[in-house]
């Protein structure tokens, strides 16, 4: 597990000013904040790598990065990787690359599965301690994995820390993807409703089949990659409307968003827990409308 810390400040100023110029053009009025998150991902393969690049270059302050996987010759037509990392472990080459772009960012890596009981205890004291101040929790996750499993290890960890996250997937026909906001008690979590994510037909990379070769485009993944970054910047650094789900359908260029109310019955006990505080913090404020 390494960290990368950064040796000098020379995310140059020219990039620097082009990213503040949002500010001047009205669209965030706080960008400096991004130098103060630290943002999780799990899972630095299609989707992660690429919001972990973007990310990077946003000048984000911390990123934590986990992945079990190395980098193979069949990663090669996606984004990111390069044949001189193969046979390195994902976070290692991630990590390489990244602290190249910008030197600023912290940049932690673990090559671990999040779902064995020691890593998991792990994974949840990262959450809860790894935040960029030393001892608080982080300020979001990206689940940028491609199993059922691991969703549901980062979906019980994000409920138990009341961590908001996004869950992403790509379809096994390459074709479709979605982001889904989860921010605990107040939005349905990926156990409320998974019978959402097989009703929209991307569940299929999450029940994978043996033997069989999934398709993979880097073009369905940098997009994935883009909506999930652009949603994770907007509810962070608090700007225009996060919809709690978009999806993407490539051969009909369709998005379709909708609203995800949290199931009251829902299996995870955590869930429960943050609805009903959700709840009764909504009871004590007076309604927000104008919540991004
Ligand atoms: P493919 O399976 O199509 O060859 P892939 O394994 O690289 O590709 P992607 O969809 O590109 O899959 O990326 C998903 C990433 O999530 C992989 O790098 C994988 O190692 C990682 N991942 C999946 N489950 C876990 C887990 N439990 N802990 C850590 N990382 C995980
Ligand atoms: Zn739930």
């Amino acid at each position: 597990n390494v960290s990368y810390i950064p040796h000098k400040l020379v995310h140059s100023d020219q990039c620097y000013s082009r990213l503040m110029a949002l500010k001047r053009m009205g669209i965030v009025n706080n960008y400096e904040k991004i130098r103060k998150l630290c943002i999780t991902i799990v899972g630095i393969g299609g989707v992660g790598s690429v919001a972990a690049e973007m990310l990077v270059r946003c000048g984000i302050g911390k990123i934590i990065l986990f992945d079990y996987d190395q980098v193979e010759w069949s990663n090669m037509n996606r984004l990111f990787y390069q044949p001189r990392h193969i046979g390195l472990s994902k976070v290692e080459a991630a990590g390489l690359t990244l602290s190249s772009i910008n030197p600023d960012v912290i940049i932690e890596t673990h090559h671990m599965d999040i779902t064995k009981v020691e890593t998991y205890e792990f994974f949840l004291d990262s959450l809860e301690t790894s935040g960029l101040t030393f001892g608080h929790p982080v300020d979001m996750v990206l689940s940028c994995v491609d199993n059922f499993e691991a969703r549901m290890a980062i979906n019980s960890a994000c409920n138990e820390k009341n961590i908001t996250w996004f869950e992403s997937g790509v379809a096994e026909n390459a074709v479709s993807g979605h982001i889904q906001m989860i921010v605990p008690g107040k939005t349905a979590c990926f156990a409320c409703a998974p019978p959402l994510m097989v009703s929209a037909g991307i569940d299929e990379k999450s029940i994978k089949k043996e033997g069989v070769c999934a398709a993979s485009l880097p073009t369905t993944m940098g997009i994935i990659s883009g909506f999930l970054v652009q949603n994770a910047l907007k509810k962070l650094l608090q700007f225009g409307k996060v919809s709690d789900y978009l999806g993407y359908m490539a051969l009909t260029d369709f998005f379709p968003t909708m609203t995800l109310k949290p199931n009251p019955f829902c299996q995870d006990n955590y869930c429960k827990i943050r609805q009903d505080e959700y709840k009764l913090n909504e009871k004590q404020q007076p309604p927000d409308n104008c919540e991004p």
